[in-house]
């Protein structure tokens, strides 16, 4: 059914578009072997202070290089391995990478923070345990991690997802809440648990530096945050008037490709050393 193209690319064959069904199969098949073989890899993709530019952490993001369907983006796979019930595979796994890869940073002196992303089947009231489980396993700290929860994925059961951040605050997680202003109820979430972090979604950012609609949603985003006391982080950042305006209008954090793409360890390793620390 499927051959790769010499860059990696997903070839139809038959001329026909493949359904997303039958991708959704092949998919499933292949996340088993791929977490067997080694064919997922994470990258770390710097957030820095809006007006020092120095890095402050990375988010954890996952990438899979498949020998049979080829480059995969995760906003591709992570749906289809949601459905399928193994997100938590998935996930466990990235929590793995980020113990290990945060002793690494310790040990190098080097800011140790990560975050990782937690998909919305993964919200559940057992993910503060599992993490501690698998950090207590490696011997990480928790208090170094922070989670990033997509907005759809927080508010189905309001009382529950303030539980759930609790537990997760108990133990020095930070909390963010990825992608905002793009879910259904953005400022219910608020409303119902007390997150550290607000990520303000890319599609606000991208017209931030010119004056109209978008412009004024992000002041107000920035403004509302800084009245429940919450830190910003703008992600998405590609041009430098975007980086600008977001620094001038007190931004905390910027993420993006005008600082970084997503790197791999010894890339990220690099970013940081050219800081040195005070
Ligand atoms: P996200 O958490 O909102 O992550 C940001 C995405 O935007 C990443 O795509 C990143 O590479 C991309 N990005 C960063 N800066 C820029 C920029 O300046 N311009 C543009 N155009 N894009 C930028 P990626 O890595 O493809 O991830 C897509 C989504 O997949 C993530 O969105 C996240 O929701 C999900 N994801 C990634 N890794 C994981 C994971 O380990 N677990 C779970 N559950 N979800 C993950
Ligand atoms: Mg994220
Ligand atoms: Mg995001
Ligand atoms: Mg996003």
């Amino acid at each position: 059914l499927l051959r790769r193209e010499g860059g990696g690319r997903l070839l139809q064959l038959e001329g026909a578009a493949m359904s997303d069904m039958r991708l959704a199969s092949s998919i499933r098949a292949e996340l088993i072997t791929a977490l067997q073989q080694g064919q997922l890899h994470v990258c770390y993709q710097p957030k820095v202070c809006a007006e020092s530019g120095r890095p402050l952490s990375a988010e954890v993001l996952v990438r899979w290089e498949s020998p049979l369907l080829g480059h995969l983006s995760p906003a591709t796979f992570i749906p289809v391995v949601e459905r399928a019930g193994l997100l938590s595979h998935l996930t466990d796994w990235v929590l793995r990478e980020a113990a290990v890869a945060q002793l690494a940073l310790v040990k190098k002196g080097l800011p140790p923070r990560l975050a990782v992303n937690i998909g919305a089947s993964e919200f559940t009231p057992d993910l503060p345990a599992r993490i501690s489980r698998i950090f207590a396993d490696y011997g990480a700290s928790e208090h170094l991690l922070e989670v990033e929860v997509t907005e759809t994925s927080v508010i189905t059961d309001t009382r529950q997802a303030d539980s759930i951040v609790k537990a997760l605050h108990a133990r020095g997680i930070a909390v963010a809440l990825d992608d905002f202003g793009t879910g259904y109820s953005s400022l219910a979430h608020l409303q119902a648990c007390t997150v550290d972090t607000i990520k303000i979604d890319r599609s606000f950012v991208q017209r931030v530096a010119e004056s109209g609609p978008d412009q004024k949603i992000v002041l107000g985003i920035i403004g509302l945050a800084k009245m429940l006391g919450l830190e910003t982080v703008a992600e998405g950042v590609e041009l430098e008037s975007q980086r600008r305006w977001l620094a001038e209008n007190d931004c905390n954090t910027l993420q993006g490709f005008v600082i970084s793409k997503p790197l791999r360890f010894d890339e990220y390793c690099q970013l940081l050393q050219a800081w040195p620390s005070s």
